[in-house]
């Protein structure tokens, strides 16, 4: 059979003659590898990877793809540089180079995979200044194995001239690295290197220890992200100069922010600069929707038409991680689909050549061949949301420090989780690319975007004067770039509320769930209901309609606490504190001071500031009335411009896209595990689901097509809306409506 590489010389001959008919060139590897598989080798594997058995699976499960493991920790072919330790079973074998050859001869994208950032301890006693080492000079170390140091010569000549060597020998069509970011950010390394760099670019010395308000320790941090570029950059240079422009080197990066910022991962500067994405993301930590958020989070800077692929593990992983055992295939298949639903393209993944649990073989093969099918819907395709949700990495680093999962992530997945529960299709948003990206939408959230720089507070008040609506939560705004505390919000104006608390209070509470409450204010009187807002109060309950759902309780459970603000003429206020008191003995368990004027919620016109954080307190306690206000507070900022809706029982993760005449719905069934961070082993069918989609203009919607059912689904047009009824959906579906 005629191999890829020989087709690229036959199409690259022909594109030579002028005139002639040859085709445009092919794309490159990374425009048109979608579907991608790993065998992640062992030392154990030299002895025991039967090539031939692959090669039947990587058709099997139709991969274009493979990354193969060849140097850097441990090395998978004979190498020229002794101290490259090879795998204990390695022998004389070129394992490494056997697989790329079969995977070319299969006319498979070839990605060889490094993992630069230790090594075993004759390397080590060769080069002692090339490794981490603590305040002490001790050596880091993980296991027994060193922890190279990203500022040394094993990072600027030593990996460089391994990736040239790979190329050489095996011509992958690219790198990924694993570990490629060297020491994380929990160690300072103080060797000489790191050192002298370091004074010579802040003429400082480093960082005696963590401390967030040093401005030698931000400077610290500053500069261990650019290093971390650099090193990008570097790699590439190296590849490229080896294996042509389109040998590219990749490093991993997660799907979590926090564990970016715990690993010097610029999301920003990484995503926006890379020609596709390889996503090291395994498990979830709370619902499956957290893959959808990934994915539409990178391709939001990397570009909606590249790919990203994740690496999609087979084995149990996540809550236990048992490397040779099978995780159940209801688990595995909704990690991926709520992936495809984000547009991550599939990577399967196993530890090891060789597994005695064979479930885990006949997991991926169904989804691949399904994807494969279906990929013109899968990909290339732009989010249509009118909902954005921001998120900063640098909010992050410099508010969430070392407590991001509650500062900073537990308000935005609880928000998140709401928008899944209201059915709203949503697309995150960088802060700074607010500008950009934020033209279509009708709604900005920032969850607790507590560390803002000015020119994001000018951006978001741009957003705001062009008639878009705000909803801030927490502490939003309260901090500068850095994490220092402003005498006020910096969007205090948009939220009709000013700060009079103590900075930094929040953060003590943010770990607990008080016994506080949060009251509903009593009938509003007609004229509050200004013309701003353009309510109408309800007839039953006289509330605003923020408070929809909630006419049978003047109260509702909060948790945290609330500072007292200073409010503007003329703002809304649907609810307030009721301070915390007693939850025991039952017999003191009654409200001390049952009203204060202490707000809860602030309604400026369209900008919403709820101080009550309850995008934290759903990560945190799951109550659905928490996520059912945010719901409520999202569609009435929307005012109606909300392009889906939905009835039927169940909860969902809808996401909506468009490509050129066609709106694609991605449905995905999560009511099984909910939000519940369990091992999902069973699937539990939801139906009938009437749907409605507005129509794009340039969208006719004759014709709806269900992806996973494979059949038409019964419609009717009007004013604009394509209703749709689904009979049931066990996993997923896809609609595409054309
Ligand atoms: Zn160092």
């Amino acid at each position: 059979m005629t191999s890829r590489r020989e087709f690229i010389g036959v199409a690259a001959a022909l594109a030579s003659i002028p005139g002639s008919f040859a085709a445009a060139p092919p794309e490159p590897w990374y425009r048109r590898t979608y579907r991608w598989g790993q065998t992640n080798i062992t030392e154990k594997d030299p002895v025991r990877y039967d090539i031939p058995w692959w090669r039947e699976f990587w058709k099997r499960t139709r991969v274009q793809g493979v990354i193969i493991n060849a140097g850097g920790i441990v090395a998978y072919y004979p190498s020229k540089y002794p101290l490259q330790h090879r795998a204990e079973f390695l022998g004389d074998r070129d394992l490494y180079g056997d697989l790329a050859k079969a995977a070319h001869e299969d006319g498979l994208t070839v990605v060889a995979r490094m993992d630069s950032n230790r090594t075993a301890e004759d390397f080590f006693q060769a080069h002692p200044d090339w490794f981490a080492r603590n305040a002490s000079g001790n050596p880091y170390r993980v296991a027994d194995k060193y922890v190279t140091c990203v500022n040394s010569p094993y990072y600027d000549e030593y990996l460089p001239a391994v990736l040239t060597e790979i190329i050489e020998r095996s011509h992958p069509e690219g790198f990924a690295d694993n570990s490629w970011s060297g020491l994380g950010r929990d160690n300072i390394c103080y060797c000489e290197n790191c050192a002298r760099k370091f004074r010579d670019k802040a003429s400082a010395a480093l960082p005696p220890k963590q401390d967030w308000t040093s401005p030698v320790y931000r400077q610290w941090i500053d500069w261990n992200y650019a290093r971390r570029i650099e090193i990008w950059d570097l790699n590439n240079r190296a590849t490229k100069a080896a294996g042509g422009s389109d040998c590219l080197w990749f490093g991993m990066n997660s799907g979590s922010v926090t564990s970016q910022s715990a690993s010097f991962r610029d999301c920003k500067a990484i995503f926006e600069r890379a020609e596709m994405v390889f996503l090291d993301h395994q498990a979830r930590t709370t619902g499956f929707e957290e893959n959808a958020d990934t994915g539409k989070l990178v391709h939001g800077l990397l570009g909606w038409d590249k790919p990203a692929p994740e690496s999609m593990a087979m084995y149990q992983a996540g809550r236990g991680t048992f490397r040779v055992a099978s995780k159940p295939a209801a688990e595995a298949r909704m990690w991926m689909f709520e992936g495809f639903a984000g547009g991550i393209q599939p990577w399967w993944h196993h530890i090891g050549a060789y597994q005695e649990d064979r479930r885990m073989y006949l997991t991926a093969e169904p989804v691949m061949k399904w994807y494969e099918a279906n990929q013109q819907y899968l990909v290339n395709r732009r989010p249509l949301a009118t909902v954005g949700i921001a998120w900063s990495q640098r909010n992050t680093d410099f508010y969430g420090q070392d407590r991001a999962a509650e500062l900073v992530d537990a308000p935005y997945r609880g928000f998140v989780a709401s928008l899944l529960r209201a059915r709203i299709p949503y697309v995150p948003i960088h802060i700074d690319r607010l500008d950009r990206d934020g033209t279509d939408l009708k709604v900005l959230i920032l969850p607790n975007l507590a560390a803002m720089s000015d020119p994001q507070c000018a951006a978001v008040r741009k957003f705001v004067s062009n008639g878009g609506a705000l909803i801030a939560t927490g502490v939003t705004s309260l901090y500068s770039e850095f994490g220092d505390a402003r005498t006020d919000y910096g969007l205090g104006d948009l939220f009709g509320a000013h700060f009079t608390g103590t900075a930094g209070a929040e953060r003590t509470g943010a770990a607990q769930t008080l016994h506080t409450y949060l009251r509903l204010s009593p009938e509003l009187r007609a004229g509050v209901w200004g013309p701003e807002t353009g309510d109408e109060p309800r007839v039953s309950g006289h509330r605003h309609t923020v408070l929809n759902g909630f006419e049978e309780t003047d109260i509702l459970p909060f948790g945290g606490t609330l500072p007292a603000l200073r409010l503007d003429a003329g703002v809304t206020v649907p609810l307030t504190f009721v301070p915390p008191f007693p939850v025991l003995p039952p017999e003191t368990s009654w409200m001390r001071e049952p009203e204060t004027d202490i707000p809860g919620l602030v309604l400026n016109g369209r900008v919403a500031f709820l101080p009550a954080d309850l995008d934290r307190l759903y990560t945190r306690n799951n109550l659905p009335d928490h996520a059912a206000l945010l719901g409520n507070l999202v569609r009435w900022a929307a005012n109606g411009a909300i392009p889906l809706q939905m009835e039927g029982r169940g909860l969902f993760d809808c996401n909506l896209y468009t490509q050129p005449g066609r709106v694609i719905a991605h449905v995905v069934n999560v009511t099984a595990t909910g939000r519940m961070p369990v091992t999902d082993d069973d699937l539990v069918p939801s139906g009938p689901l009437k749907f409605g989609v507005r129509l794009p203009s340039g969208v006719r919607g004759r014709n709806v097509r269900m992806l996973v059912a494979g059949k038409t689904a019964p419609h009717v047009i009007a004013n604009g809306w394509a209703r749709i009824v689904i009979p049931s959906v066990l996993d997923h579906e896809v609609l595409v409506i054309e």
